[in-house]
C-alpha cells in the first residue's frame, strides 16, 4: 500500500503565489497591507453583506460577535451541544450563559424544534451553526428571533459558498462569521471573517479586532480591545481562494457524490443527507455514523482505517461532556442523546480539495473491508 490518504489537503494552485509575491516585494505584510480591505470588500459582496471585518480566526471571530453585541453577565444564548468549543467559549468568556439544544439525528445541525421551549427572560441571541455541509432550517428561527427580539449569531465557518434558500449562509445573523483554517473551502492559512450590514456592528467588531484604538486621540482607551487583526499574507491568500470559490465547491460536491455512489449500499453506514429541501450538501466534510448494527464505535473505526494508511477524524464531542465546563458547574446531569451518539458512532472520511478520484476509490474500499 502507498502512502497515506490524508483527511483534508487544501489547493494552493490559483493566485495565491502571485499575491504573497506581491506582499514581500511590496513590503506590505502587516494588517494595513491592501489585500485586507480587498478581501473584506470582495467576501462582504460575495455573501450580500454591506461589511466584512477580517480577524485572525474564527473562533475570536464569534468572541468579537458575542462582545459587539453585547452579551454578558447574566445573558443567555442558545447554541447547539454539537459543535466546536469555539461557540461555547465565546459565550462563556463574555461571562454569559451557553443553554443547550440537541442536534437531529439526520441532518446532524441543530434541532429548531427545541429552541422555543428554552427561552427565558434572560435569553440575548441565539448562535445558529451550520454543521459539516448543510444549512440549519433559519426560518423558523429567525421567527422565533423577531418574535422575542432576539439576537442571531450565525456561525458559518463551514459553509462558504452554501445557499439557503437561494441566500448566502452568512447572510442571515445579525452577525455572521466564517472561519479560514486550511481544512475550509477555503483558507488564510489561519483566519476569520465578520460580516454583518449594521454599519455600529461593524465599527464595534472593527474597534475590539485593533485594541479599542481611537482614531483621533492614539494610545488612549475608552474600552478594553484585543489584537485579532488579520496580515497581508493571509488576506493575500484569502482574495487568490475567494476567487476560486465557486470551483472548490463543485469539487466539494463531486467529492460527496462519489463516495455516495460508493458507499450508499453499504450496510451499517448513515451517510450525510445530499439535499433538504432548502439546500445541497456542499461537504465540508464527509461523515459517517455508524449504525447499530457495526459492533464497534467510531474510535474502533477510525484506528482501524489509520492501519490502513486512511486519515480520519472524529465527530464534535458534545459541549455537555467537556470537562472545562464541568469545572465551571455548566451542563451538570443534561443530556443530549442525539448528540452523544454522533460522538460515539461519527467520524469523517478524507474530504480535502486535494483529494483524488483514485483516493476516493481508496477510501470507500478500505472502509467496506475494516465493517466486515
Ligand atoms: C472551524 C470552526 C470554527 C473555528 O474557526 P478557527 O478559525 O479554527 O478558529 C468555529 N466554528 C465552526 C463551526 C468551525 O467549523
Amino acid at each position: 500500500m502507498d502512502s497515506v490518504i490524508p483527511v483534508n489537503e487544501p489547493l494552493l494552485d490559483g493566485n495565491e503565489k502571485q499575491y504573497l509575491i506581491n506582499c514581500i516585494e511590496t513590503g506590505w505584510i502587516s494588517s494595513e497591507g491592501p489585500y485586507v480591505n480587498q478581501f473584506e470588500a470582495l467576501f462582504a459582496t460575495k455573501v450580500n453583506r454591506k461589511f466584512g471585518i477580517a480577524v485572525c480566526n474564527g473562533t475570536v471571530a464569534l468572541e468579537t460577535a458575542v462582545l459587539a453585541l453585547g452579551i454578558g453577565k447574566d445573558d443567555e444564548v442558545i447554541m447547539p451541544a454539537f459543535t466546536i468549543i469555539s461557540c461555547a467559549a465565546a459565550i462563556v468568556r463574555a461571562g454569559a450563559k451557553p443553554v443547550l439544544v440537541d442536534a437531529d439525528p439526520v441532518t446532524w445541525n441543530m434541532d429548531v424544534n427545541q429552541v422555543a421551549a428554552n427561552i427565558t427572560p434572560r435569553t440575548k441571541a441565539i448562535m445558529v451553526v451550520h454543521i459539516y455541509g448543510l444549512p440549519v432550517d433559519m426560518a423558523p428561527l429567525l421567527a422565533i428571533a423577531a418574535q422575542h427580539g432576539l439576537k442571531i449569531i450565525e456561525d458559518a465557518a463551514e459553509m462558504h459558498g452554501q445557499t439557503y434558500n437561494q441566500k448566502p449562509c452568512g447572510s442571515f445573523g445579525d452577525i455572521s462569521i466564517f472561519s479560514f483554517y486550511p481544512n475550509k473551502h477555503i483558507t488564510t492559512g489561519e483566519g476569520g471573517m465578520i460580516v454583518t450590514d449594521n454599519p455600529e456592528l461593524a465599527a464595534k467588531c472593527r474597534s475590539l479586532r485593533n485594541l479599542c484604538f481611537i482614531p483621533e486621540k492614539r494610545f488612549y482607551h475608552e474600552e478594553l480591545g484585543y489584537n485579532f487583526r488579520m496580515t497581508n499574507l493571509q488576506a493575500a491568500l484569502g482574495l487568490a481562494q475567494l476567487e476560486r470559490l465557486d470551483h472548490f465547491i463543485q469539487i466539494k460536491r463531486a467529492m460527496g457524490q462519489k463516495y455516495h455512489r460508493l458507499l450508499h449500499q453499504v450496510p451499517g453506514l448513515q451517510l450525510p443527507l445530499p439535499t433538504t429541501p432548502f439546500a445541497n450538501n456542499i461537504y465540508w466534510v464527509f461523515g459517517i455514523v455508524l449504525t447499530e448494527e457495526i459492533p464497534f464505535n467510531a474510535l474502533v473505526a477510525m484506528q482501524k482505517l489509520g492501519a490502513l494508511k486512511v486519515q480520519t477524524r472524529p465527530f464534535f464531542y458534545p459541549m455537555h461532556l467537556q470537562p472545562v465546563f464541568h469545572k465551571m458547574s455548566l451542563f451538570q446531569g443534561e443530556h443530549y442523546p442525539v448528540a452523544e451518539k454522533l460522538a460515539e458512532r461519527g467520524f469523517y472520511l478524507p474530504s480535502g480539495m486535494a483529494l483524488t478520484e483514485e483516493q476516493i476509490h481508496q477510501v470507500a474500499e478500505r472502509l467496506q473491508a475494516i465493517l466486515v
